[in-house]
């Protein structure tokens, strides 16, 4: 089965719009012509205008870091799917475990989210994964089956198509420390059970599976080169332009 990888940039709470255009400028000559892998880079809300112009064109898309449910109303603060698609956005990550930890974001509020991405025809990338009090109690699998049962329910493989996961261990995120190949490997293979059980088989066997957690261009080639990975979420490393290119380009 070959899966086309998806290589993503999560800026989180970084860069202003003239930083944005200013990694564009540097990034995009680096990455022309690389059709290798799909890259989406997804800044922070106030960037995505900019990047999507600058990255016109190119053979980087761009995503937003989460969105809201809901067509439209009276929710302050909040960006729907129909906002994301009007501007250009192609993809958007969801449940990222900074918005679970510091967020109050749930699982069902990550299935919520699930379903407004898939309704408006964007691309989510769902992210799951332990922290480390979870892992050192032997409790890793039971967590990805929950996290993956309550974001894929009363989803049908039809709506669920462009669907896109990550695992990102949590001790793993900004830490330095990354799962190895391996382990992350095995993780994925439980991912790629628990989507086989929602949406069958064959949709299990073309899911992309992410890993997410301190990739950087010296450890990218072992994680990508696992059967598994079909990709990276990458923050810290996806700042700069070289750094993020060379992963890229693993
Ligand atoms: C992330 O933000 O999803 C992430 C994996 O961060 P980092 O690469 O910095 O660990």
């Amino acid at each position: 089965m070959t899966r086309k990888k998806l290589m993503a940039a999560n800026w989180k709470m970084y860069k202003n719009p003239d930083q944005t255009r200013a990694f564009f400028r540097d990034f995009l000559p680096l990455v022309a012509g690389h059709t290798r892998d799909e890259i989406v880079v997804c800044p922070p809300y106030i960037d995505l205008y900019v990047a999507i112009e600058d990255a016109k064109g190119s053979n980087v898309a761009i995503g937003a870091q989460d969105l809201y449910w809901e067509k439209e109303g009276a929710y302050t603060g909040e960006i729907c799917p129909s906002m994301l698609l009007d501007i250009g956005c192609t993809h958007v990550i969801i449940g990222h475990s900074e918005r679970r930890q510091y967020f109050g974001e749930t699982d069902d509020l990550v299935n919520f989210k699930l379903k407004g991405a898939l309704e408006a025809g964007l691309t989510p990338i769902v992210c799951v994964g332990e922290v480390l009090e979870e892992r050192e109690a032997n409790l890793t699998e039971d967590v990805l089956r929950r996290q993956c049962l309550r974001a894929f329910h009363a989803i049908s493989a039809k709506k669920a198509a462009k669907l896109a996961v990550a695992y990102e261990p949590v001790w793993a995120i900004g830490t330095g420390k990354t799962a190895t190949p391996q382990l992350a490997s095995a993780a994925h293979l439980l991912i790629r059970g628990e989507a086989a059980k929602a949406f069958g088989q064959d949709f299990a066997g073309n899911l992309r599976i992410l890993y997410g957690g301190s990739v950087k261009p010296e450890n990218v080639k072992a994680l990508m080169s696992e059967e598994e990975i079909d990709g990276a979420l990458v923050g810290g490393a996806s700042l700069d332009p070289k750094s993020f290119a060379a992963i890229v380009k693993y």
